[in-house]
């Protein structure tokens, strides 16, 4: 009897607490409460990013890859990601994107070249600092980085190109470590059309990229579909045997006519699909007044540097520039990123979205509030403001694309 008395009083003890989890009411905190524990929530979770481009930032840089990389160990004072930065932010498996140019394709086995350079230097990376960074390859191995505070760096392959033509490369780059592949990039490949790019080669989907996509099911890696066209989305998730990602894609309702983002049809396919779409943080991404105004500024700024006989390098071309764009396009803000993460929550739920910040790859775009890797607390606090709960954040943070993921690895490991 006894026994029972306290049994009953334990749960009534476990009750509470988990009934306390869950009725904090983050939206009654002031800004300053909120912003505390959005920051306390980014530093207790796992934060995958589905985009980080540094390994282009590192070969733009000049850096030769397999011998010298940038060091990112410390604060740098370019870019939007370095360790202390991604520690500040709670960012602990930022997707390195290993880029390969549409100019590649040009050259048979260039694309496969370069994956292979920027690979060795990711692992470079990892290797250089121990105690830092860690490679990863499932979301097992992000989990055990994590619980020894290290920051993973998956590797996403952007742009099948690197397959060249052909599909033994599949295997080859899943076992170089590569997690997902970018199906295409800035113009059609060999596996299908892009978004970008109005030839329409093949009208979707090729032959070649059907094979590539059962193959990336087969070997286990994640098929993404940011950067393709509408009819390579379509053909691609009537042949996937498991969910796909999106690794940087914004929601096309506030960019319409922009395919690079998806429209509500594809979202609700995806979700469908049991998919994730992580959402791309760019300025030209999330909002299509900014955009334009871009474009009108970059035409204003390139007839000012010819009328004025001065290169965009000259510190007084700089200057003007700056303050030129903050008056004529302010850049967005982080509530605009909610509003995407809002949007792709209220059409098909919580369980499909995630972050794909496209950091060190949209350069001088990036809004207010979310301009590098230590300011995703901005973002969680904005999105407690509109009432996310906690498990919320963790769905958007990580569990969403764990669970995609893993539903690759596990199809893949019955494949085998
Ligand atoms: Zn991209």
């Amino acid at each position: 009897m006894k026994k029972i008395v306290m049994l009953f009083a334990l749960s009534a003890v476990f009750a509470c607490a988990s009934e306390k989890e869950e009725t904090i009411d983050y939206t009654q905190m002031s800004d300053e409460e909120r912003l505390k524990a959005a920051t306390e929530i980014a530093q207790s979770t796992i934060m995958v990013d589905g985009h980080v481009d540094l390994p282009y930032r590192m070969k733009v840089g000049g850096f030769t890859l397999q011998r010298e990389i940038l060091d990112v160990s410390v604060r740098t004072p370019d870019g939007n990601f370095d360790y202390p930065r991604s520690k500040e932010g709670g960012l602990d498996a930022p997707f390195m994107s290993i880029y390969i140019p549409a100019g590649n394709q040009k050259t048979p086995g260039a694309s496969k070249a370069l994956a292979d350079s920027l690979i060795l230097m990711t692992e470079r990376l990892a290797a250089t600092f121990p105690d830092k960074f860690a490679m990863a390859y499932s979301t097992a191995d992000i989990e055990a980085n994590f619980s020894k505070g290290l920051i993973s760096l998956p590797m996403g392959m952007e742009n099948g190109a690197g397959i060249e033509d052909d599909l033994a490369n599949v295997e080859y780059f899943h076992k170089r470590g590569i997690r997902y592949i970018t199906l295409t990039h800035g113009t059609d490949n060999l596996i299908g059309d892009a978004s970008y790019d109005t030839t329409g080669t093949h009208g979707g989907l090729s032959e070649f990229g059907k094979q590539v996509v059962a193959e990336m099911n087969r070997v286990g890696i994640m098929v993404d579909l940011s950067h393709v066209s509408d009819n390579t989305f379509r053909d691609a998730l009537a042949i996937t045997k498991v969910p796909v990602i999106a690794s940087h894609s914004s929601v096309r309702k506030f960019t319409p006519g922009f395919e690079r983002n998806m429209s509500d049809e594809l979202i609700q396919a995806m979700a469908k699909n049991g998919g994730v779409m992580m959402i791309n943080f760019g300025g030209t991404f999330i909002d299509s007044a900014y955009a334009a105004g871009a474009t009108k500024v970059r035409e204003h700024i390139v007839n000012w540097l010819a009328e004025n006989n001065l290169s965009r390098r000259d510190s007084a071309a700089q200057a003007y520039i700056q303050e030129y764009s903050e008056k004529n396009n302010p850049f967005p803000t982080v509530q605009r990123v909610a509003d995407h993460i809002d949007h792709v929550k209220n059409l098909v739920g919580i369980d499909y979205v995630g972050l794909g910040s496209d950091f060190d790859g949209v350069g001088d775009s990036l809004p207010t509030g979310l301009k590098d890797v230590s300011m995703y607390p901005n973002l969680i606090a904005e999105l407690l403001k509109r009432g996310y709960s906690k498990e919320d954040i963790e769905k958007i943070c990580y569990k969403n694309v764990f669970r995609v993921w893993r539903a690759v690895e596990e199809y893949s490991e019955m494949e085998k």
